[in-house]
């Protein structure tokens, strides 16, 4: 027996894409590790009857458990906890002890900004906050809003509802609370964690991989098989229950063996390998940016712990600054223009001697829309790595959008680098 789950994020801010959705994602993970299956994640503006109708789908689908996002603050467009109580068919009331410890929590938070406001107002506010559905089991607020789980109303049946605050922050804040409410740690009970594996693959065709799938699938029963193509890497993610433990690593072997020359990764992401080689082999890397504008160091340090291998970059993107401030010869920018790949070489040393580094890396090219020229159209990218033991280079002409040229140059950096320190497939 599957456990399903189905997940509503709430607000208009997030349906029109000016906030990403960072809680649906976040519980489908959350769940997924608790061994219950997320079949959907709905986005829903702040309109009641959508809020409810979603409701209605996703409980017509024999869904196991709801849970919704947002909508709980203390203004007009925050009606969650009201269309929840009405599809459960529960009344609401103020729960007095409850708006007593909304209005001590507003009352400090408003202290400690220096805030002012009409108390009358204030006191709507919370009273609307402790208003919640008869029968409801309460979370404590983490922010100002506390959460609610709601059953359906005695004689009905239906999935339970966890009502939870939009902010990520109070979302994640409550979340050991909603697993403790009686009515989901039933569901929990009996439940096993879905283990989930990734397979990581620079190179190959999705179709290729595709055709293999095709051939293993018979023996593969248990195993639930994605693949997803990201920046020219193909994942292949996997989800299965502990019992299938031995069919997934029987297919892992088989792909790893047929495609000795791509797969990168069994599980760590491209950013960790690269990090934990640097790490592992005690190595400094520094920066020589140009058409990347600091992206490859911004990539590098957004690893906690970086500092202990990043020295530092130069964004150099002025022929002088190149001269300047890595050391790249006049004469080389004269004989092979600026996006070369002797330049690239030339950013890589100056990096690395500049910042007394270990390993140097180098980017020049045309990022677009314009500049291009017939030699170097847009796209056209020069990459190098340079190391103690060696370096790697390559030439690249990409397609897309100035951010896609930019980002992939990023991704090729990142990968020569792993090749350099790590060996395996080439990048
Ligand atoms: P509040 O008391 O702050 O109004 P709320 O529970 O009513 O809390 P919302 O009004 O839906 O929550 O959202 C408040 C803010 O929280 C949003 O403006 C947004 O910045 C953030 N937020 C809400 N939902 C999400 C989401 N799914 N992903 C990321 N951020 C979100
Ligand atoms: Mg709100």
């Amino acid at each position: 027996m599957v456990t399903r789950a189905g997940i509503v994020v709430t607000g208009t801010e997030v349906l029109t894409g000016r906030v990403a959705d960072r809680n649906g994602p976040w519980l489908a993970e959350q769940l997924r590790r608790l061994g219950i299956d997320v079949g959907h994640v709905v986005v829903v503006g702040d309109r009641p009857d959508d809020l409810r109708a979603t409701l209605s789908f996703l409980a017509g689908l024999g869904t196991d458990l709801l849970i919704t996002s947002g909508g709980l603050g203390p203004t007009a467009d925050d009606l969650t906890a009201q269309v929840v109580a009405d599809f459960q068919g529960r009344p609401t009331a103020v729960d007095p002890a409850l708006e007593q410890r909304v209005a001590a929590v507003v009352e400090r938070l408003m202290a400690r900004r220096g805030w002012r406001a009409d108390p009358e107002a204030t006191a709507a506010g919370v009273r609307k906050q402790a208003t919640v559905p008869d029968g409801a089991t309460v979370l404590e607020p983490v922010g100002t809003a506390p959460g609610l789980v709601v059953l359906p109303a005695d004689g009905t049946d239906g999935p339970p509802v966890v009502v939870l605050p939009g902010p990520p922050g109070e979302l994640q804040g409550m979340w050991p609370a909603a697993l403790a409410a009686p009515a989901v740690r039933a569901l929990l009970e009996g439940t096993t964690e879905l283990h989930q594996r990734t397979l990581r693959l620079w190179g190959t065709l999705e179709a290729q991989l595709a055709a293999t799938l095709r051939e293993v699938e018979p023996e593969l029963g248990g195993l639930e098989i994605t693949t997803c193509l990201r920046e020219g890497e193909l994942e292949i993610v996997t989800r299965f229950s502990p019992d299938a433990e031995a069919t997934y690593d029987r297919f892992a072997d088989v792909v790893t063996d047929r495609y000795r020359d791509t797969v990168f990764s069994t599980g760590p992401t491209l950013d960790e390998l690269v990090a934990q080689a640097l790490g592992d082999h005690g190595l400094t890397i520094a920066t020589g940016e140009s058409c990347t504008g600091g992206l490859l160091s911004a990539r590098l340090v957004e690893r906690p712990g970086s500092s202990a291998y990043v020295l530092g970059g130069v964004t150099a993107y002025a022929n002088a600054a190149k001269q300047q401030l890595l050391g790249v010869p006049a004469e080389l920018l004269a004989e092979h223009g600026a996006v070369s790949p002797e330049v690239a070489r030339a950013l890589a040393d100056g990096a690395r001697s500049r910042f007394g580094a270990d390993v140097g890396v180098g980017i020049t090219g045309v990022a677009g829309p314009g500049g291009g020229s017939s030699g170097k159209p847009v796209g056209t990218v020069h990459v190098c790595v340079v190391g103690p033991d060696g370096v790697r280079e390559r030439a690249l002409r990409l397609h897309g959008s100035r951010t896609a040229v930019r980002e992939r140059s990023v991704t090729m950096a990142m990968h020569l680098l792993r090749e350099l320190l790590l060996g395996g497939p080439p990048a």
